[in-house]
């Protein structure tokens, strides 16, 4: 399996996920980007996979099933049932898992960013959309703080060495508030300048590797007892977020 990242819109990422030359799209923002990608590196795009609704997530949906034979648009069950992602052909549910050319992939519901929020895992590959950034977390729009910190809880008990493909390219942005929780972390400091150095060579920061992540992102380490300081677990997510939403 390889994953090849697309920079869509301003800060976005799309992901081809192939296996031998058959392509899913996670969260096709556009569709030119992708099908200059597929073209380029002689692909077939059968399926979307959506993390959740929102357009920048989406809108290339359409002209790319008018375009590919796309034989399986996929997203969250809660998606499906408010009818908020175009053309959605099968609904997913928390513990779900299919087959994609040989390759199971698993779904973990993460709701908090929205509602209606699923991730991507397989082999070793985390689609987590707006919900895990590196060093970050989507805002909470529709679910609460605490559902928001359950979701991430969940994601952070992945294997160690999962690598995380996140929604949108805002590491060293995230870097920068992160250092503001924990100035002594030097772990931050070290993720911070390897990001700066990254994007000066306008490459991408995905993929994160968890187990990194587990050392440097806030919103994993909300009940850590440095993080915490005495405060109770959701207590403290929700003191760094609002934080976050200010920053
Ligand atoms: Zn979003
Ligand atoms: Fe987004």
């Amino acid at each position: 399996m390889q994953v090849i990242p697309v920079p869509c819109l301003s800060d976005n990422y799309a992901y081809l996920v192939v296996q031998g030359r058959i392509a899913a799209v996670v969260d096709p923002s556009e569709a030119d980007p992708v099908l200059r990608a597929i073209e380029e590196h002689g692909l077939k795009l059968t399926e979307i996979w959506l993390t959740h609704h929102h357009w920048d997530h989406v809108g290339g949906i359409e002209p790319l099933v008018e375009e590919c034979p796309v034989a399986a648009v996929r997203g969250s069950r809660y998606d499906a049932k408010h009818e908020r992602i175009p053309s959605q052909t099968d609904a997913l549910s928390d513990g779900d898992s299919f087959d994609f050319e040989g390759a199971t992939v698993d779904i973990v519901e993460i709701p908090g960013h929205t509602l209606g929020a699923i991730a991507f895992i397989t082999e070793g590959n985390l689609f987590s959309g707006d919900t895990l950034f590196i060093a970050g977390c989507g805002r909470v729009f529709e679910g609460t703080m605490g559902m928001m910190a359950q979701s991430l809880t969940k994601l952070r008990s992945l294997p160690a060495d999962t690598k995380v493909w996140c929604g949108h390219e805002y590491t060293i942005n995230n870097l920068r508030f992160a250092r503001t929780i924990e100035p002594g972390n030097a772990e931050i400091t070290r993720a911070f300048e390897e990001a700066m150095a990254t994007r000066e060579a306008k490459r991408f920061t995905v993929p994160g590797r968890l187990a990194r992540e587990l050392a440097t992102n806030p919103f994993l380490r909300f009940d850590h007892p440095d993080v915490a300081a005495g405060r109770d677990p959701v207590a403290s997510f929700t003191a760094i977020r609002r934080a976050k939403d200010n920053f």
